[in-house]
């Protein structure tokens, strides 16, 4: 099976949203990709840090899902990345009321040898140079490398936030934050100038309103699945690039018209993640369950008509 690295926070959540509160529960950028990815035929590994406080059910879990954890250090003694986010009406627009670094603060990342030849490499939101380190310790050049970052990090880490996004191939980011990290207001202007810091490909995430890939002078939009019930959008924009990547780790084919197909794959398991609260949904979610929203999203953006 083709290998597919991980790395990202491994967290504790506290959500509120205009339908319900939760206390700390089980969250982390790369908890949502690895969870996501393990939809696939792939074989998913995450590396990343928790604190003697995470519980051993939630390691259970990612265990029975196929998710590779050998490179998830546990600190004695240490406390858990911490996030908690309040959403408005908006679901797009959020505000994160606290973000505890804990055990993230001082963490060296550890790339288990049998994934230092991994085929795709997905840096989740975190520390760029922590996703610096993890690129260091690859032994060949994946296929692909992707990057997934949020405005936290442009404001407190710029520098190795640029270092890191000129070593990879596709840069995942949201809308605000492309206009953040370009200047720039138009998105196609914003896709342009983050291409020219490094990136050949550039998604760029716009929440209920769809996401667009950007290629030289090539754009495929895909939209997001209008849904009967949205409850809590967090984790959408990492289970957006689990889908992607492990869709393309498990195809092993990187071109532009793939790359498309792995948008919808994205969009797909994204619209899934918003149903419940943080990851409830992903952990049983079925394959016929993808499958037939697959084909949904398909109907949703089907014509037939010829241009004169
Ligand atoms: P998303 O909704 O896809 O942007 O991701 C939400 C997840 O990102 C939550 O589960 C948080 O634990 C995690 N998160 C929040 N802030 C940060 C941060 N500064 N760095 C890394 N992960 C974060």
């Amino acid at each position: 099976m083709r290998k597919l690295l991980v790395v990202g926070t491994v967290a504790f959540d506290a959500i509120e949203t205009p339908f319900g509160k939760t206390d700390k529960i089980l969250g982390g950028a790369a908890t949502f990709i690895g969870l996501a990815a393990s939809k696939y035929n792939v074989k998913p590994a995450i590396v990343s840090v928790v604190g003697e406080d995470f519980p051993p059910a939630y390691l259970e879990l990612l265990t029975r899902k196929s998710v590779n954890i050998e490179g998830l250090e546990v600190v004695e003694g240490g406390k858990t990345f911490f996030w908690s986010g309040k959403y408005h009406h908006d679901l797009n627009k959020r505000d994160t009321l606290i973000t505890e670094l804990n055990v993230l603060a001082d963490f060296k990342p550890r790339v288990p040898q049998e994934f230092k030849n991994s085929d795709v490499v997905m840096l989740g939101n975190l520390h760029p140079a922590i996703q610096m380190q993890v690129l260091d310790q690859l032994e060949s050049r994946p296929k692909l490398v992707v990057l997934d970052t949020m405005n936290y990090w442009m404001e407190h880490t710029w520098d190795a936030l640029i270092d890191v996004i000129g070593k990879v191939d596709v840069i995942t980011i949201n809308d605000e934050e492309a206009r953040q990290l370009s200047g720039e207001y138009s998105l196609v202007k914003a896709a342009r100038k983050i291409s020219a810091m490094g990136p050949e490909y550039v998604l760029i995430k716009k929440g209920e309103n769809g996401a667009l890939l950007f290629h030289d002078k090539r754009i495929f939009f895909a939209p997001a699945l209008p849904l009967e019930d949205i409850f809590d959008p967090t984790g959408a924009g990492d289970t957006f690039a689990g889908g992607f990547t492990g869709y393309l780790t498990d195809t092993e084919n990187i071109s532009f018209e793939n790359l498309k197909n792995a948008v919808i794959h994205g969009a797909n398991l994204a619209s899934f993640c918003v149903e419940r609260f943080g990851t409830e949904r992903l952990q049983d979610l079925t394959p016929l369950e993808i499958e037939t929203r697959l084909q949904e999203f398909k109907d949703l953006t089907q014509f037939d008509f010829e241009i004169q």
